[in-house]
């Protein structure tokens, strides 16, 4: 039997992940994996895109991703 309480289900939980929004403090958690995946040639756009959107929206994580960055990629050349 079809359970369409399931499928409904999947396309809600889709539809919420477009729309959702992370704050300051997830987009903190995520951002060392993020920058790591981005310095490792990974699309870490692709794979994060929430923390990519606050990136866009957020100036305060947007400083803190380009220090993480630099801090990163200048340990990488060493
Ligand atoms: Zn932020």
């Amino acid at each position: 039997m079809f359970d369409k309480e399931i499928f409904k289900a999947v396309i809600e939980e889709i539809a919420d992940t477009r729309e959702v929004e992370i704050g300051c403090n997830e987009c903190f958690e995520q951002l060392g994996r993020f920058v790591e995946m981005e310095l490792s040639g990974l699309d870490a756009v692709r794979a994060m895109p929430l923390v990519h959107d606050h990136l866009q929206i957020c100036g305060e994580c947007r400083d803190e991703f380009e220090v993480l960055l630099t801090a990163l990629r200048a340990t990488g050349d060493a």
